[in-house]
């Protein structure tokens, strides 16, 4: 499998220094130049059902990794361990919840609770042996942008990794209390992070551009690091959340009983659209799959862009109880893009950068886009909760549009809303959403609260969180990204 750049150029990369690349020539994205068949010749997904969660991980993954061996397939995947990674013992549960044909795929198991560990976990591994594979014998500098899930989990499961540097930037004002006490008492001497004062597209763009700054990768590279992402630009984290979907629909046949073929719907809260994006590649690699619903919060430039074919950044920005999807500039977006419009995705993209919008007029019905309001997420969550089962704001934004998705279309098909953090990283907006008032306490004591409220455990991975040390407490102007990585790098 060869890797090519979505903004065009023939170039071909292998998965392995695609992975430790990051990004793509151009400024572009790299996408695999075929999406392979998962299923046999008689499309049959037997093989798959059958599997549990690593090995199903090692088949997903295996045709897009070529050039590693089984062992080194194995070695990834080995970071789906129930108890010292994962607190379930299917990784990846499906829970039916919200109406008979309703599931929740919840992927916040791992040990920062979101669903950004079900790719971060590996990352390391993978990128160790791509590393290996390429040649590399510097260390690997690791910058990634946040809007709050994405940070934590880099920084927690490359702490302290040999051969590694991790650098995380969130906004400052743009991440839950939670997710920036997770981020700035991270442990381990290679783990730095810092708030930049702007939002997560600021963040996003200000490493975009330290990453095709020549002059800063050549000064690193002198100082013995090679650059690379842990955003969802890197095919890394795309390829290993390809695998959770397929594992959605092993257990809809062995736990709910769906007859294997029979198609059902996926509903995925969006920001950068690598979530999403996934599905779509599991749909392609032959996953039955009838509709993919694309849901947004109030910042509803993707179910705009589903609805229109418009896709335009140029409005009023909010800030909103589903902090990691407030964003405006979504970069895998590109990538879905490029495997519709090919060598056209480049001029669509500078589009974007001049104009701040471009126009599309090829999409085709496989992804539906809806968005739901605030009122909708928080009135969501408390009747969620009025039938026993407790979900996050994120994940409320997902069942919301599911639920005008399914009004509006009348499709009859099974749907399962990818469930993508713990409702205890939002516990202020989730104990609002339940008791209908809004609490005194502050977010930690707002854990409590919530446990008090619905009878669950506040999870282990947030314990103590309110009286660590802060470790990181950096803030600075997006203008001073730069300056901060060459004097800590250099
Ligand atoms: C990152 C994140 C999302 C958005 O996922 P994308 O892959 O960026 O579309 C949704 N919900 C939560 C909780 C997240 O952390």
């Amino acid at each position: 499998m060869r890797y090519f750049s979505t903004r065009g150029g023939t170039d071909a990369a292998t998965a392995s220094e695609a992975v430790v690349s990051g990004i793509a020539g151009g400024g572009g994205l790299f996408a695999p130049e075929t999406i392979p068949l998962a299923v046999d010749s008689s499309g049959s997904l037997n093989g798959l059902i059958a599997s549990d969660y690593r090995e199903l991980a090692v088949k997903i993954m295996r045709p897009y990794l070529s050039g590693f061996t089984g062992a080194e397939l194995a070695e990834c995947a080995a970071a789906y361990s129930y108890g010292d990674g994962f607190d379930d013992p299917d990784i990846a549960p499906l829970v039916r919840a919200g109406g008979s044909d309703c599931f929740f795929l919840e992927l916040f198991h791992g040990k920062t609770l979101a669903f950004k560990d079900m790719a971060l976990s590996m990352l390391p591994a993978l990128m160790r042996i791509a590393a290996g594979k390429t040649g590399r014998e510097n260390k690997i500098l690791i910058l990634a942008a946040t809007s709050g899930d994405t940070g934590k989990a880099a920084l927690e499961y490359f702490a302290d990794k040999a051969g590694f540097e991790i650098a995380v930037f969130f906004p400052e004002d743009g991440v839950s209390a939670i997710q920036k006490k997770q981020m700035t008492t991270q442990r381990g001497g290679n783990t730095f992070a810092a708030g930049i004062k702007g939002n997560f597209d600021d963040a996003q763009n200000g490493v975009k551009q330290m990453f095709v700054n020549e002059r800063l990768r050549n000064d690193l590279l002198s100082a013995g690091y090679e650059l690379t992402s842990a955003n969802s630009i890197n095919v890394g984290r795309l390829l290993p959340q390809i695998v959770y979907y397929f594992y959605a629909y092993s257990q809809m046949v062995n736990k709910f009983g769906l007859r294997a073929g029979d198609k059902i719907n996926f509903t995925v809260p969006t920001g950068n659209f690598g979530n999403i994006l996934a599905a779509y590649y599991a749909k392609k690699m032959g996953l039955p799959v009838n509709r993919l619903v694309c849901a947004s919060n109030v910042n509803n430039v993707l179910c705009e862009f589903f609805n229109t074919g418009v896709y335009d950044r140029n409005r009023e920005f909010y800030r909103t109880a589903s902090p990691s999807m407030d964003i405006l500039i979504s970069s895998n977006l590109e990538r879905f893009l490029y495997h519709l419009a090919g060598s056209r995705v480049a001029g669509l993209m500078a589009a974007l950068k001049e104009s701040g919008s471009f126009r599309y007029g090829g999409l085709t019905d496989e992804i539906a886009g809806y968005y739901a309001t605030e009122e909708e997420t928080m009135s969501g969550i408390k009747q969620m909760w009025d039938e026993g089962y407790l979900i996050d704001t994120h994940t409320s934004v997902a069942y919301g549009c599911y639920k005008k998705y399914t009004a509006e279309t009348r499709d009859a098909s099974p749907n399962v809303v990818v469930a993508t953090a713990s409702p205890y990283k939002f516990a202020k907006d989730v104990c609002f959403a339940i008791s209908g008032e809004e609490t005194e306490a502050d977010a930690f004591a707002a854990m409590d609260e919530l446990s008090r409220l619905t009878g669950t455990p506040v999870p282990k991975a947030l314990n103590g969180l309110a009286g660590m040390e802060e470790r990181h407490a950096t803030v600075c102007g997006t203008d001073e990204m730069e300056d901060i990585l060459r004097r800590r790098y250099l």
